[in-house]
């Protein structure tokens, strides 16, 4: 389908569901959803979309919808999306309020899980009605088209490759920043439109902390080294962690490093249509428990990737729902002890309805054996 198309598809889609809230129109005005909805990335934009069937809908096309950016994004606006209604206004998300009023729009779904107080009283002073349309978009954005999956394979590839160049870095004396400079670089160079996420490089006892910003520490014999890193492609972000040795491990190093693979290898196992996602979380969780770490694995087993890096469907104790064909997801358990260091092993992998031990499609293709360096 051509891109404008495949937009006006996922319009509709949400045009239909507002209309069964009851409401006259979305205003959408996260910027992830617009873009998921328009094909625009911004960093200022919102969208007002009339339900299906609404009065203010104007008869027959697709241009009822209308799309607000600022002057900067205006060219992008009308060359990617021509069948929409542009309004060229700083304040983008006050301006379609206003039109809204003005098409009769009374009842205004809007995103109450990114808007503030103070944005929602300025809206709620224009005599709209506004009633939460909850998490939608982020409903429609789970299962992902094949345009969608290449262009996050893409980006896992990128990943994936230059996580292998940049592991011959890999010595006693190099820095943890040295490192992540280096992955990053790597990434750039291999088409990465930027990072997904701040790389974490941590090492011998800063892997304790999964989320440790690499900083000034050298490496040393004996560490055990947490790179989790990520391209961005075109919108999409990657999501891989592996963990390296530099000599050979201690028998506790190695210990903790079998049960996590073994985890990992049981949460990819889960990772099938239908699943339950809080399954996919005890299918690790479970292992890393039974062998007395339940304690030092505080984090959910995984989360979906996307536009966002972090995005639905979560998969942790306590979450539900269940994975359908098409949903990229994480899966990422580890351990960590106090002072002492940590192991996680990540990849990224679309649930298929395939067989064998990963029936999922691994995107992330870096070997999970322990890399002794
Ligand atoms: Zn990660
Ligand atoms: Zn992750």
């Amino acid at each position: 389908m051509h891109m404008p198309d495949i937009h006006a598809a996922r319009r509709a889609r949400l045009q239909e569901q507002t209309a069964a809230l009851g409401a006259d129109a979305a205003l959408i005005t996260s910027l992830v959803n617009v873009r998921y909805l328009t094909g625009l990335a911004s960093s200022n934009a919102a969208l007002l979309l009339p339900a299906a069937g609404a009065d203010g809908a104007r008869a027959g096309a697709d241009g009822d919808a209308v799309l607000a950016t600022d002057s900067r994004y205006a060219p992008a606006a009308e060359r990617d999306c021509p069948d929409l209604e542009l309004v060229i206004d700083r304040f983008a998300e006050p301006a379609l309020a206003a039109l809204a009023a003005a098409r009769g729009l009374a009842v205004l779904g809007f995103e109450e899980h990114e808007m503030t107080v103070e944005r929602h009283q300025a809206l709620a002073g224009r005599s709209l009605t506004l009633v939460p349309l909850g998490r939608l978009v982020e409903g429609l954005r789970m299962v992902k088209d094949a345009g969608e999956i290449a262009l996050l394979a893409r980006a896992c590839q990128i990943t994936s490759e230059s996580f292998e160049a940049a592991v011959g870095c890999i010595r006693p004396g190099v820095t943890e920043r040295e490192l992540a400079t280096a992955l990053e670089r790597e990434m750039i160079d291999r088409g990465a439109e930027g990072l997904a996420f701040e790389t974490i490089v941590a090492s011998g006892p800063n892997g304790d902390t999964p989320h440790h910003a690499p900083a000034g520490r050298s490496f040393e014999p004996g560490d055990l080294i947490t790179i989790d890193c990520g391209a961005r492609y075109a919108g999409y972000h990657a999501d891989m962690t592996r963990t390296v040795a530099i000599g050979e491990p201690a028998a506790w190093q190695r210990e903790i490093y079998d049960l996590v693979a073994a985890a990992q290898r049981a949460g990819l196992a889960a990772v099938i249509v239908g699943a339950e996602v809080a399954a996919v979380d005890a299918a690790s969780r479970d292992l890393i428990s039974a062998a007395g770490h339940g304690a030092h694995f505080g984090h959910g087993v995984g989360h979906g990737v996307g536009l966002e890096i972090h995005e639905a469907p979560m998969i942790g104790y306590g979450r539900t729902g269940r994975l359908a064909a098409g949903v990229p997801v994480t899966v990422e358990p580890g351990i960590y002890l106090p002072g002492a260091g940590g192991v996680r092993i990540e990849d990224t992998l679309v649930v298929r309805a395939g067989t064998g031990a990963i029936p999922g499609e691994l995107l992330t293709t870096v070997t999970r054996e322990l890399l002794v360096l």
